[in-house]
């Protein structure tokens, strides 16, 4: 029986002999196996029509019935599409009180903060940090510090017509790799998530990059750590030990960035990020309101790696988290 991430990796390698328009429906079928929220191979099972999953049209849906049908040999996963975690693997038993990571209208989501708000009140949160991207990066729209003080007018007035709701004031920083961030004034933001968008594909070991993010006073949260993307890009290698340690050492939080092609940091490095005992905040990195969902895989990859519960942000009140990140 091929679970959704074997029929995944089907899909990944067929695309490899593949070109143009095939071999793009192919990727992307690939890429939307991860929130399919049923095995693939139990509609087919019971006769179900596969084309009730993203990704999956007439043609493709003929591929996975003859791969269900006559089951073929799933080679190892390869490396860029390995140890992320799947829609219908999700057993965990928790709920987050609020979502650390998103993207508005601001810079490039395509919702507005409101719309986020109301969508998080649906899902039972108490709060939600807005990260648009900041000045530095011009390719996602990002924010100049005029913008940044004109967006925390909006969001002062947003909590102030939502009564026991939060929006926390935030930004996703760009990290140089010396360790700066592209904000001049992070004052009087609730907490800063910071991340790096360059040079992500060295091979070689990172860890003093990372080490300059975790030391600059002003940073809360080192974001989407690898900057792995499924079936794109590796992800950066580190000393985590000594990352996580340093992390653990200086009160700094190392992130969940939930979005289904990143999950990143992934299980493995979780369960050092748990031995070293640094805060983890989980952000779902939504750039629409429907994408608050996204959550339960981070929530997912936390608890297998035993993540707990009082080392995870999301699982303290809004005024934890201000006064966790104003030490
Ligand atoms: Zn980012």
């Amino acid at each position: 029986m091929l679970t959704n991430c074997q029929v995944g990796e089907l899909l990944a390698r067929k695309a490899e002999l593949e070109k143009d328009h095939f071999q793009r429906a192919l990727k992307k079928a690939a890429r939307r196996s991860l929130t399919w929220p049923v095995e693939a191979h139990r509609l087919w099972a019971e006769a179900q029509s596969l084309q009730s999953l993203e990704g999956i049209g007439p043609v493709l849906s003929g591929l996975l019935a003859d791969w269900f049908e006559n089951p073929p040999l799933v080679p190892q996963v390869d490396p860029l599409r390995a140890n992320f975690i799947t829609w219908s693997m999700l057993s965990h038993p928790w709920r987050a009180r609020g979502d650390l990571q998103m993207h508005t209208l601001w810079s490039d989501g395509s919702n507005q903060i409101a719309e986020m708000v109301d969508t998080a009140r649906s899902r039972g949160y108490e709060y939600i940090a807005i990260t648009d991207h900041a000045g530095g990066l011009k390719i996602a729209n990002g924010l100049s510090q005029e913008r940044l003080a004109a967006q925390a007018e909006e969001i002062q007035s947003i909590n102030h017509g939502a009564p026991g709701f939060t929006v926390l004031r935030s930004v996703e920083a760009n990290l140089s790799p010396d360790g700066s961030i592209d904000v001049e004034d992070t004052q009087a933001m609730d907490l800063v998530l910071a991340c790096f968008h360059s040079q992500l594909r060295l091979r070689e070991d990172q860890t003093d990059r990372y080490l300059s993010a975790l030391r600059n006073p002003r940073v809360n949260i080192l974001g989407h750590p690898r900057g792995r993307i499924y079936n794109f890009r590796l992800g950066l290698q580190a000393d985590w030990e000594r990352v996580f340690g340093v992390a653990a050492e200086l009160n700094k939080a190392v992130e969940i960035d939930c979005f289904p092609d990143r999950q990143d940091l992934d299980v493995a490095r979780l369960e050092l990020a748990r031995q070293a005992g640094c805060h983890i905040s989980i952000g779902t990195d939504a750039h629409a309101a429907h994408q608050l969902h996204f959550m339960e895989l981070g929530l997912e990859a936390a608890w297998r790696a035993g993540i707990p519960e009082h080392r995870i942000l999301n699982f303290k009140s809004a005024q934890e988290i201000r006064a966790w990140a104003a030490q």
